[in-house]
């Protein structure tokens, strides 16, 4: 658990109720769901109850949300914070979802202190203090489809747990400072090896910035964290020790035995 993050909590919370009619909406469209122990399990309700109604939802560009939207979206949010010692996000002041890709016109960052203009085109946004942004299509597309290995919740929600400490550096609240400098060490090596040729887990995307790192890394730890274990094992080993999660070993469990087994045997 991360003791440093703890004190970022607002207080204690009027309980809230689980649907048992979730359940089977999530098994069907969320496929980590179902990688889950009980125990897991048992604490994402509370998360996935938690995040339901007490997030502020905004529906954009005539959009209409249902329960199941919201579910979908809290279940992806509460992913990331299944292992850490924070049952919300704090500050979140609402969740904004389109019903797709977003287009924006305008002056707008492109990595680093670049600045362009021109129509971009957006599958969520992370505001410090503010709202989260997110397209439904992609949303559901990453929960049910992980291996692209492609999550705008885990993406956007990556950034709020990065700007914690109220900066979107790539780096998160970690336990100390030589936990805080193995992991620029380790991100820093890899953030650069993408940078300079490419990465087969990593899209180019992650080479923006240390923050789209983080964030891209974060989708790819979750939804293909075998293949992320395999191409950089210390970059998977430190996020592992960040959400004090090991979803590699979840998927591992998935193989069928008669797979692992030799054949000749
Ligand atoms: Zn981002």
């Amino acid at each position: 658990m991360i003791g440093s993050i703890r004190h970022w909590l607002t207080g204690e919370r009027t309980p809230v109720e689980f649907d048992e009619a979730w359940r089977p909406l999530l098994q069907r469209n969320f496929q980590h769901w179902n990688l889950l122990t009980p125990n897991e399990l048992q604490r994402m309700e509370m998360l996935v109850a938690g995040f339901f109604h007490r997030t502020r939802w905004e529906a954009a560009n005539g959009f209409s949300l249902t329960d199941g939207i919201k579910v979908m979206i809290a279940a992806q949010a509460s992913m990331l914070l299944l292992g850490l010692d924070l049952d919300e996000y704090p500050q979140l002041t609402s969740v904004i979802v389109h019903p797709s890709t977003m287009r924006l016109h305008g002056e707008y960052s492109a990595g680093g202190s670049l600045r362009t203009s021109g129509t971009q085109s957006l599958l969520g946004q992370a505001h410090y203090q503010g709202p989260v942004v997110l397209s439904w299509n992609a949303a559901r597309r990453g929960a049910q489809f992980p291996d692209f290995g492609e999550n705008v919740v885990y993406h956007e929600f990556a950034h709020r747990l990065d700007m914690l400490d109220g900066v979107n550096d790539g780096t998160p609240p970690l336990d100390d400072e030589s936990a805080r400098q193995r992991w620029i060490e380790v991100c820093t090596t890899a953030y650069d090896v993408v940078r300079a040729e490419g990465s087969p887990v990593l899209r180019p995307y992650a080479g923006t910035n240390p923050a789209e790192f983080f964030a891209v890394a974060t989708e790819v730890f979750f939804n293909r964290p075998v293949a992320l274990d395999e191409h950089e094992p210390a970059l998977y080993a430190e996020l592992r020790g960040f959400y004090h999660q090991d979803p590699a070993a979840r998927r591992r469990l998935l193989t069928p035995l008669d797979a692992r087994q030799d054949p000749t045997s």
